[in-house]
């Protein structure tokens, strides 16, 4: 039987704040264990919870950003459960009346796009963490996290494989990412993805049983533990079996899942409107200052590439994957003090190609090791390559000599006009100078000379490489190949 896989997603994204969602507690990641706790996120009794206004704005500009309806009234409600990191036994979120609803994004380039319609995002407080690893085999817990402002954001069940649920969690994690709402730190469990798969007989309208997988951290496994279930419940249903209901977990080791629980329904959360918060009205006026904050979505940054710079769509795409290297091209672009149409394909390909190449390689350090480098630790400055590029355009130095001063200003930290003045690098334009190197490259190939003047035309290039080799690489190489077409024949 042919089936089909049905998938929905939700994401658990940290708030970028500087506090907790209901203290004034810190949420800086890795500090020591219950250093950033207090009364109200260590669930005292009679301590009151007060919203963190900048989690509601965060909230606020990552729905529009997805084009969310914002609701105007918001209610927090309990969610009842007990867990040893919640020290409360509810965790404090939102349930009829969400901040966001109605949402959509789009994965995949232009004329394969598909929507991805987003049913809801809600605000909610995190939980501790359980540590099992003491030395006395005792359990410990640290609330550092209990009460750090989420975001999580459900999917309707829109996605028909493991490549386009992992599509839509990178579109979604650039996008908040480029809102500054989240940092988007897989590892530091900044952003967390649950996906819930089903099979259905192929052409079906009725959906299957879902599974839930839970809080996996990074794409690879999140792609991995949907192939693993779409293959065990291909397996069961074939064999006449039934799929349960559960959430389950991956395990990275063995590379399979595992029943963690049998799934709850919602009522099983007993949610009531928490009491000690009163509803949150968002204004208009709160929901134009977001729309004011909005940054430029990666898509839209795809298309303007294209168009202000005149780049490939490939090119776009290389630039726009990570914020801070659209950002360095743009600045570079800028500082050449050229138009965008002008520059843009050159500095594209000397970010991508050249740039991206060095901080790939890495820089050794004092012990010998090497670790490839991020565009914001490279050691040359955007106005440092804009520089070099314009004595490039200048036709001071060769696009072959310009790399290497790349790769000297990269090791050293210097100047591109440092480097070229150093060394002798300016490129060789004058024709008296290039006529002498030609003369000399002549008298010594007389066979290769009586060849092209005897019709062979390719040994041009070898006249071409001659020249260029003596001057060491300074020639300029329009002048050599006005001058060649000129001697040579005679
Ligand atoms: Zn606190």
């Amino acid at each position: 039987m042919a089936y089909e896989v049905v998938i929905g997603l939700e994401v658990h994204a940290q708030l970028l704040t500087a506090s907790k969602m209901f203290c004034g507690c810190g949420t800086v990641f890795g500090t020591a264990p219950n250093s950033q706790t207090c009364p109200v996120c260590l669930g005292m009794p009679g301590v009151l919870p007060v919203i963190n206004r900048k989690a509601v704005e965060f909230a606020v500009r990552a729905g529009l950003a997805l084009h969310c309806t914002v609701a105007p009234m918001n209610r927090f409600a309990r969610k009842h459960y007990f867990y040893p990191d919640l020290p409360k036994n509810y965790q404090i979120s939102q349930y009829e009346l969400p901040i966001c609803e109605h949402g959509w994004l789009e994965i995949g380039q232009n004329g394969t796009s598909k929507r991805i319609r987003i049913r809801r995002a809600h605000l909610e407080e995190d939980a501790g963490k359980n540590l099992h690893a003491g030395i006395t085999g005792a359990s410990h817990v640290d609330l550092n996290r209990a009460g750090t402002p989420l975001l999580e954001i459900v999917t309707e069940p829109d996605m028909g494989s493991p490549d386009e649920a992992v599509a839509y969690l990178k579109a979604l994690r650039d996008i908040l990412v480029s809102q500054k709402v989240c940092d988007g730190n897989m590892e530091e469990g900044s952003f967390r993805c649950e996906p819930n798969l089903s099979l259905r007989p192929a052409g079906a309208k009725e959906f299957g049983t879902k599974v839930e997988l839970k809080n996996i951290n990074s794409f690879k496994f999140v792609k991995a533990a949907m192939e693993y279930e779409i293959k065990r419940q291909t397996k069961v249903l074939n064999e006449g079996g039934k799929i349960a209901q559960e959430t389950r977990l991956w395990d990275t080791e063995k590379g399979e899942t595992a029943v963690m629980r049998s799934k709850e329904e919602a009522h099983d959360y007993r949610y009531f409107p928490d009491p000690d918060l009163v509803p949150l009205r968002i204004s208009e006026e709160m929901i134009e200052e977001a729309r004011k904050s909005l940054q430029e979505l990666p898509a839209a940054k795809h298309k303007r590439f294209v168009e202000e710079y005149g780049l490939s769509d490939y090119d776009a795409g290389v630039l726009t994957a990570e914020k801070d290297v659209a950002g360095y091209f743009e600045t570079v672009t800028r500082s050449t003090g050229c138009s965008p149409k002008e520059m843009g394909k050159e500095v594209s390909n000397w970010v991508t190609v050249e740039l991206l190449g060095l901080l790939h390689k890495g820089k050794p350090r004092a012990d010998g090791s090497v670790e490839p480098l991020t565009i914001g630790q490279s050691p040359v400055l955007p106005q440092a390559l804009a520089d070099l590029l314009v004595m490039k355009r200048k036709g001071d130095v060769s696009g072959s000599i310009a790399k290497t001063v790349l790769e000297e200003m990269f090791a050293t930290g210097k100047s591109a006009a440092e480097i070229v003045k150093a060394k002798g690098l300016t490129q060789v334009s004058d024709e008296g100078a290039l006529e002498k190197i030609i003369d000399e490259v002549m008298a010594k190939n007389p066979q290769q000379l009586a060849q092209y003047r005897s019709g062979k035309e390719a040994v041009f290039g070898f006249f071409v490489g001659q020249v260029m080799k003596s001057s060491g690489g300074k020639a300029n190489p329009a002048k050599v190949n006005e001058l060649l077409k000129r001697k040579l024949v005679q």
